[in-house]
Order: C-alpha cells, then structure tokens, then sequence
C-alpha cells in the first residue's frame, strides 16, 4: 500500500499545467514531485536531460518497452513519451505525492494499472486565451502553435474521463484548487491509517486513566 498518492494531470497544451505543478511543488517541495518522462522528441531551449525529461533516441525507448519498464507510454505529436515504474514507485511507497504530466492516452493505461490514482483535468478559459498562452510562452514556433491549437480540442473532448476539473483562468485560485485536491486526497482513511498506525493503537486499545 502506498501513502504517497500518484496524481494524473492532463490538459490541452497550454493550458497551464507545468506552471501550476511547479508552483505546487515550489510551495510543498518535501512532500511531492513530478515524475520525468522519458521523451523521443527533442529538448527545447533550456530543458536539460534528466530533469524536464529523460531524453533519449527511438531504438533505447524501443527497448525499455520490450523490457517492460513502463507503467504507460503513448505517441504524442509524432514522439514517444512514457512514464517508467522506477521513477514513480520508490516516491509513493515514502508517502510522496508523485504527478503524472501525461496526455489522456497515458491517463487510461494508468488508471487501468492503477485504480487508486486521482486524475485533475485542467481546461483553458477559452480557446483564444488557450492560443495566447502559446504565443507568451514563446517556446514554439507558429506551426507548433497551429498543430497544438488542432489538437487542443480532441484533448478536452477527455475531460469527462477524469476525477476533477480545473479552469484555470485566475493562476491562484486554480493553485489553491489544486492544493486542495491533494490534501484532502491525503486524508484518506486508508493512507490516515497507516501513517498514524501508532496513534490509533494508542486510542483504540489503551485504557484512559
Ligand atoms: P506541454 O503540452 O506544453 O506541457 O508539452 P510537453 O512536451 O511537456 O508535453 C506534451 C504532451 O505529452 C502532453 O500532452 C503531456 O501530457 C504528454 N506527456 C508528457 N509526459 C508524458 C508521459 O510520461 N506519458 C504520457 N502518456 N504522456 C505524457
Ligand atoms: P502547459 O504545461 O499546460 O502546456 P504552461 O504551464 O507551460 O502550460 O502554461 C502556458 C503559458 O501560460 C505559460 O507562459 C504560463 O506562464 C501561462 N499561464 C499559465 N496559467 C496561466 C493563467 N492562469 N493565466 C495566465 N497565464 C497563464
Ligand atoms: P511537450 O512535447 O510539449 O513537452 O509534450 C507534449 C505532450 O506530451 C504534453 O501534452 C504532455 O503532457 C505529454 N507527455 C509528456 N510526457 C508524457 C508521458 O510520459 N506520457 C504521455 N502519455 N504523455 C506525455
């Protein structure tokens, strides 16, 4: 039994998922962290190996499929992308929250191998604020930018396959949403029972005197 909970996050690109996991984690940095994938495409601009994603060529993704390390991959804009079972695993079992990053064919393939994962699906305010937030982010290139803005709705279409939703329109209120999920995700009679097994013995079993 884990009491770290593995959090599956998805949106369309954009949408402002890997600034409200980092904000999470800059806030509760003990407590949790995003799990890297490993990715077939190539690092942009300032991502380095091993930590934004273990990059690596066809022929080695190739082969960790066939060895079974991955709890889900999924071909996502023409690359491969997977999230590993070591990378997850050892987290969970201390009680650290791990978050997924992973687009909703991955979050099937986990939910399958691991049902008691929570999935938060983060949706744009519109479609419009959805395209100026690639533009602002200045990582892509306008046919990027098309492609993604193409894909954006086949992702949302999604949505309804997962545990909660979150329109993040103002960046805090959406932060502090997606604080509360996890704690009380946290809470969990299951989890409360093992991290405080001590404290329960003592209140069920002791005589008060
Ligand atoms: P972003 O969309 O701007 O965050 O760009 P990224 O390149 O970081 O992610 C591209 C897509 O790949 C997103 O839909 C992610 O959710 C998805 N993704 C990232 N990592 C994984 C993974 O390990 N597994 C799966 N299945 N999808 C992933
Ligand atoms: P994703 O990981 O979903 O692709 P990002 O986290 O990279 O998205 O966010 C895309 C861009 O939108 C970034 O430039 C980010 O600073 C900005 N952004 C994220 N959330 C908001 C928000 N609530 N309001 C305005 N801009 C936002
Ligand atoms: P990007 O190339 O912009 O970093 O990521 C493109 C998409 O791939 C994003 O929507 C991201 O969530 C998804 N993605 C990233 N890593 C993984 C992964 O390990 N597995 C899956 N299934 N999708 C991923």
């Amino acid at each position: 039994m884990y009491t770290g909970t593995l959090f599956i996050i998805s949106a369309p690109s954009g949408a402002g998922k890997s600034s409200l996991i980092r904000a999470y984690l800059n806030q509760n940095p003990q407590q949790a962290k995003v799990s890297i994938s490993h990715t077939t495409r190539q690092p942009r601009p300032g991502e380095s190996h091993g930590e934004h994603y273990y990059f690596v060529d066809h022929k080695y993704f190739e082969s960790l499929i066939d060895q079974n390390s991955f709890v889900e991959y999924a071909n996502v804009f023409d690359h491969y992308y997977g999230t590993s079972k070591a990378e997850i695993e050892q987290s969970l079992l201390q009680g650290i929250n791990v978050f997924l990053d992973i687009d909703w064919q991955g979050a099937r393939q986990v939910r399958e191998k691991m049902p008691q994962a929570k999935s938060i699906f983060i949706l744009p305010p519109s479609l419009k604020e959805l395209e100026n937030r690639l533009i602002k982010r200045g990582q892509d290139n306008s046919n990027v930018i098309a492609k993604r803005m193409q894909k954006a709705q086949a992702e949302i279409s999604h949505y309804n396959e997962y545990d909660y939703v979150i329109i993040n329109d103002d960046f805090d209120t959406s932060l502090n949403a997606l604080s509360t999920i996890i704690t009380a995700a946290s809470l969990e009679q299951a989890k409360q029972t093992i991290i405080h097994s001590q404290l329960l013995k003592d209140l069920l079993h002791n005589d008060f005197n």
